[in-house]
């Protein structure tokens, strides 16, 4: 079970062959969704004899035809992926279309599993993406025909959904044609985190706009479109344009008891229009926990989908506000109901982006009254530094292998591009990043800041976003999967929020060995001579047990520019134990570009160059070297009655 496939939950699987079922069934696993299968096949005496030892996982059968079936899960599906031909699958869904905001994602891969085909959904239904995915994991190509991916460019219509944004009103369609056309078009972002802007190529058709002083739009009048960001109403122009609404605003109520539900809708409402601000903006509402079963309150968060948060008086009382009324202290308290809430619940983002400033208020408390209305409200609207994002986050713990990608799983393949962003050390990003898509963020950073990198992870996870750490090799061999877990549970993790999953890859150790033969077909170990974390003394006990066990010894970060001593040691300790002539790899960037393999022997191996992307294999007394190969035997030829055992 893996956690890659659960935004698109639940997923549906159709096919009416046995062999295309068969074919499905990692997918299905993987992805925990359901295969559908006509009844007929349940008792197919081929289906039986193809899996001779197992079920079909999740399967289920459908009795009616398939479009009557399709028609019964249709409104419950994110995604219909089907084995099927092109031309059966547009017949069976063109009458159940309704609109692209509604649909699921309809995908559709060859019977020969070759191409995984984006058919329908594409944006709004992330079809493309989960239709990326889908290939990553058969091996097989994608077929993705919108503008917007092809151009590399992130898609307009979905680009701020990882952040929480909301999509607001606008002449969708022609602005995306127009960037699909790559015509120059306005990007006004007043606010929200603009880390999208950093990964765009560099023939995008974007031009920025500089807010900073200006309140008005400066247009060259070149510009064929525009996309606004921001918490205000979208802006009258004369072009095509679009809005994304990052939730920055958070409301603060207080009323008096029973105050009538359409007044308080009404008093938000006049509220947001008098300083043009955008409703889908609002992060949350806030008032005081007296207030917390509130009708109208809780009206108004139903009717405009927002949580409310309530704190006590005592906790009210230690935010400074700008209007503090004596009044409302004695009636509950506190000094103040709609600022102070306000203000208290625009600290909730948990993002170091919102600790750097503290959040300020941008409406000071307005009281309404409304004839015919009965009771009085009192408004006030903060707004953090960074927005709320709904959206819950995950980690991966990737490994990506020792260098080239082909040397990355398929399914650490599928993680990465299931990302929200990438955090890694920029070295290991750079030889990923050909498998990036144009949305995803990087951040890199030098190879020192593990700490901070695990903490920045655990935080953006936290926060919504769906967060790769990569290492080099195996995340979990001196990488950085241990470092996470560990931060986490000092943080008291209950384990699932955020779900965590660590993805194995090709360790240093196997990637060099494969490289030189079969040197570890007897037991071995791998030492770090790295003594920045760990004791020398410990290294060095460790490496005699090693040697004098007869363990074959992978030697990771061997030397350092100003680590030099520790491998001359190690030699020594192991010719305590080893003959000289036992063989010895010095293998620098395997599977990379500058890749060196050396075959030389204990004796000799520090006449060669090791360094920090070196690993080095120490044969053990039965290690042979063979042409340019390394085998330890294991035994079998020297055992003539165990040499047919698999
Ligand atoms: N997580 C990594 C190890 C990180 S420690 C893994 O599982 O492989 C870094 C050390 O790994 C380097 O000093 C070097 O000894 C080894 N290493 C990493 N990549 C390598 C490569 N491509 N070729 C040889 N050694 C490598």
């Amino acid at each position: 079970m893996s956690i890659l496939f659960t935004d698109f939950s639940p997923l549906n699987f159709i096919t009416v062959t046995e062999k295309n079922a068969i074919q499905l069934q990692s997918l299905v696993k993987i992805s925990e969704g359901i295969l559908w299968l006509p009844e007929k096949l349940k008792i197919s005496e081929k289906l039986v004899n193809l899996q001779p030892n197992s079920t079909l996982k999740n399967t289920k059968y459908y009795h009616e035809s398939l479009s009557q079936h399709l028609a019964n899960i249709w409104e419950n599906s994110e995604g219909i992926i089907f084995s099927l031909t092109i031309g059966a699958v547009v017949r069976l869904v063109s009458p159940l279309l309704t609109n692209k905001k509604k649909d699921p994602a309809i995908i559709v891969i060859d019977p020969h599993t070759k191409y995984v085909i984006s058919l329908l959904g594409g944006h709004q239904a992330n079809a493309d993406k989960l239709t990326e995915l889908i290939a990553h994991q058969l091996d097989a190509k994608a077929i993705i025909t919108s503008a917007s991916y092809n151009l590399n460019l992130p898609s307009i219509d979905t680009f701020g959904n990882i952040f929480g944004w909301q999509r607001g009103k606008g002449n969708w369609t022609e602005v995306s044609i127009n960037i699909a056309r790559n015509l120059p078009t306005l990007i006004r972002q007043d606010l929200g985190l603009n880390w999208w802007q950093n990964s765009l190529p560099s023939s995008h058709p974007f031009i920025f706009e500089n807010t900073k002083d200006s309140k008005s739009i400066i247009r060259e009048n070149t510009e064929k479109a525009m996309v606004y960001i921001g918490a205000e109403k979208p802006p009258n122009i004369d072009i095509p344009c679009v809005s994304w609404h990052p939730r920055i605003l958070w409301v603060g109520i207080g009323c008096e008891r029973d105050t009538s539900p359409s007044l308080i809708e009404s008093a938000v409402t006049q509220v947001l229009d008098k300083y043009n601000l955008e409703r889908k903006s609002i992060a949350s509402l806030a008032t005081i926990d007296l207030k917390k079963d509130e009708l109208g309150i809780l009206m108004l968060g139903k009717k405009w989908g927002l949580a409310l948060h309530t704190f006590t008086a005592e906790e009210l009382n230690s935010v400074a506000v700008p209007n503090p009324s004596s009044i409302v202290k004695e009636e509950v308290g506190t000094p103040s109901v709609a600022e102070a809430s306000a203000l208290k619940s625009a600290l909730l983002p948990n993002l170091r982006e919102n600790q750097q400033k503290s959040p300020h208020l941008i409406v000071p408390k307005q009281i309404i009254r409304q004839e015919g209305e009965k009771g009085a409200v009192t408004v006030a609207i903060a707004r953090s530094n960074v927005e709320y994002n709904p959206n819950k986050g995950k980690l991966y713990l990737i490994g990506t292998g020792p260098g080239s990608i082909e040397y990355l799983t398929s399914v650490a393949k599928t993680a990465l591009r299931e990302a929200d962003i990438i955090i890694g050390y920029s070295l290991y990003i750079d030889l990923i990043k050909s498998l990036l898509r144009p949305e995803q963020i990087i951040e890199s950073s030098p190879i020192t800041q593990e700490r901070q990198r695990a903490e920045r992870a655990i935080e953006l996870a936290k926060w919504g976003l769906k967060v790769a750490v990569i290492s080099s090799g195996d995340c979990g061999i001196y990488g950085m999967a241990g470092l996470v877990l560990e931060i986490l549970q000092n943080q008291n993790w209950d384990g699932k929020q955020p779900p965590v999953e660590v993805f194995s890859g090709i360790t240093a150790m196997q990637s060099v060995a494969a490289k030189i033969g079969s040197p570890l077909m007897h037991d071995f170990c791998a030492i770090s001579l790295s003594d920045l974390l760990t004791p020398w003394e410990v290294i060095e006990k460790r490496i005699t047990a090693a040697a004098s066990a007869d363990f074959i010894t992978a030697i990771y970060n061997p030397r350092s520019q100003t680590r030099t001593q520790q491998i001359i040691t190690t030699q020594k300790i192991f010719l305590e134990y080893r003959k000289p002539h036992t063989p010895v790899a010095i293998a620098r960037s395997v599977t990379r570009d500058d890749e060196n393999i050396i075959i030389t022997t204990l004796g000799e191996m520090l006449n060669h160059s090791i360094d920090m992307v070196t690993t080095v294999i120490i044969g053990n007394s039965s290690t042979k070297r063979y042409h340019d190969l390394l085998i330890t035997p294991r035994g079998y030829l020297a055992s003539p009655e165990l040499s047919n055992e698999p």
